[in-house]
C-alpha cells in the first residue's frame, strides 16, 4: 500500500515536470522564432567526412565522395574550440559523421562542449564496426565527462544478409553485434551510459523489421530499438522509403516493442505509457508525411536545432544547404545563424516536413499542442 502510495506520488511530480518542461521548451521555442533570437538547445556536429562505409540508405555518402575529391579539410580541434565558445550553453550534442570513431580526437571533441557548452547529453550514432577503438572512446568521453548522459546508437539495418546488403561490408553484422555487447559490459561500470539499436526501414528491409526487433529484444543487452524510415536522398537511387500504408502496418505492430523497451527502463508502469505514447504519435507523423502531407508542427530545424559540418559549413538542417561558413566569421556561429541570410531561410523553414527522426522528435517537444497529443495518444491514427 504504501509503495503503491509512493509511486502513485513519483508518477504526479513526474507528470507536472514534464509538463512544465514541456512548457518551458514550448516558450522559448516560440521565442526563438518570432524574434529571431539565438535559442539553439541542440547542435548536430558532423565531425568527420571519412567512413569505412558506403550504405545504400546514406543521405551524406555523396557529399564525403565529393569533399574527399575536393581534398576537404576538417576542422581542427583548434578551430572546434573557438567555435564551441562562440555558441554558449546548449543542451544536446549530437556527433554524427562520416563514422564519428574514426575521428581520434573524438574524447577530447566531446570534453571540449562539456567544459564550454554545460551540454547535458551526447548523442553518438555508430556503425559499430571497430570494436576496440569503440569500446577506448566511449571509455575515454565518459572519462572525461564524467557528468554527461552518453547515448550510443548503432545501426542495425536487418539480419545478416540484408543488413550486410545495404552496408556493402562483409562481416559487418557479427561486428555490430560485438560491439553492442562489448558497450553493455562497458554499461557495468559507467550508468550514464544508453546503448540503442538504430534502423533505416526502406523498401529493401521493410519485410523482417520485425523480426529484426525479436532478434534484437531477445539477443542484444542493449536499452532499446528505434527503427524509423528513410530520409533524404539515398546513396542508392533505387532505395527508397517505405509506402504510407506499409509503414502504418508495421508501425502497428511494432508498437509493442516500444513498450517492452518502455517498461524495462521504466520503474513505474505509467511511464512507459507515457513513453509508448510518444512513440506512437511520432509514428503517426511518419505515416503522414509519407503519405505527402505536412507536419502538424513546426520543425525545430533552424530555430533551436542547428547543425555543422566537418569543413565548418553551418545549416538548419542536414539535408539542406549552407548558410555560411565559419571559417569566414573568424568561427562565430551566432554570426552566421543570425544573418539576414539565416532569417530569410528561417521563414521557408516554417513550411518544410520530411521524417528525419533526429528533428521531428525535438521538434514535438518545442510544440505544446504536439506534445499533449503525444502525451495521450493511446490509439494509431488512421492513415
Ligand atoms: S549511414 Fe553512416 S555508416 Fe553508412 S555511409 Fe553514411 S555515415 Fe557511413
Ligand atoms: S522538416 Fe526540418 S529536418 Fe526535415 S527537411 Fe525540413 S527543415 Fe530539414
Amino acid at each position: 500500500m504504501e509503495i503503491q502510495r509512493k509511486s502513485d506520488k513519483m508518477f504526479l511530480i513526474n507528470v507536472v515536470r514534464t509538463f512544465f518542461s514541456f512548457a518551458l521548451r514550448w516558450l522559448r521555442g516560440l521565442y526563438g522564432y518570432y524574434f529571431d533570437a539565438f535559442v539553439l538547445d541542440e547542435l548536430i556536429f558532423s565531425i568527420t567526412d571519412t567512413c569505412n562505409f558506403r550504405c545504400r540508405t546514406c543521405f551524406y555518402a555523396s557529399t564525403m565522395d565529393t569533399r574527399k575529391a575536393n581534398g576537404s579539410h576538417e576542422l581542427s580541434l583548434g578551430e572546434i574550440k573557438k567555435i564551441s565558445s562562440s555558441i554558449g550553453s546548449i543542451k544536446n550534442l549530437l556527433i554524427s559523421g562520416g563514422e564519428p570513431f574514426l575521428r581520434d580526437d573524438l574524447p577530447e571533441i566531446c570534453e571540449i562542449f562539456y567544459q564550454q557548452n554545460n551540454i547535458c547529453h551526447i548523442h553518438l550514432p555508430s556503425n559499430g564496426f571497430y570494436t576496440h577503438k569503440i569500446i577506448n572512446y566511449t571509455r575515454a568521453i565518459l572519462n572525461k565527462c564524467p557528468n554527461i548522459h552518453l547515448t550510443i546508437g548503432l545501426s542495425l539495418d536487418g539480419h545478416q544478409t540484408t543488413h550486410e546488403m545495404i552496408k556493402n561490408v562483409k562481416g559487418c553484422f557479427d561486428n555490430t553485434v560485438e560491439t553492442a555487447k562489448s558497450l553493455a559490459d562497458l554499461k557495468n561500470e559507467f550508468d550514464n551510459l544508453e546503448l540503442y539499436i538504430i534502423t533505416v526501414v526502406t523498401n529493401t528491409n521493410m519485410n523482417e523489421i520485425i523480426n529484426l526487433g525479436e532478434f534484437v529484444k531477445n539477443n542484444l543487452p542493449v536499452d532499446g530499438h528505434g527503427p524509423s524510415p528513410l530520409r533524404g536522398i539515398p546513396y542508392d537511387k533505387t532505395v527508397s522509403a517505405p509506402l504510407y500504408k506499409d509503414w502504418h502496418e508495421f508501425a502497428m505492430k511494432f508498437i509493442p516493442y516500444h513498450y517492452y523497451w518502455a517498461k524495462k527502463n521504466n520503474a513505474i508502469k505509467s511511464l512507459s505509457f507515457i513513453a509508448t505514447n510518444r512513440i506512437r504519435y511520432l509514428y503517426g507523423v511518419y505515416t503522414r508525411v509519407l503519405k505527402g502531407r505536412k507536419l502538424p508542427f513546426k520543425c525545430q530545424a533552424g530555430n533551436t536545432i542547428g547543425v555543422l559540418e566537418p569543413n565548418g559549413d553551418v545549416k538548419f538542417c542536414e539535408l539542406d544547404d549552407a548558410i555560411g561558413n565559419v571559417r569566414s566569421t573568424n568561427y562565430d556561429f551566432k554570426k552566421i545563424w543570425l544573418s539576414g541570410k539565416a532569417n530569410n531561410k528561417r521563414k521557408q523553414t516554417r513550411q518544410c516536413s520530411c521524417t528525419h527522426a533526429c528533428f521531428l522528435t525535438p521538434s514535438i517537444a518545442r510544440s505544446l499542442p504536439a506534445s499533449v497529443k503525444s502525451f495521450f495518444c493511446f490509439t494509431m491514427a488512421k492513415p
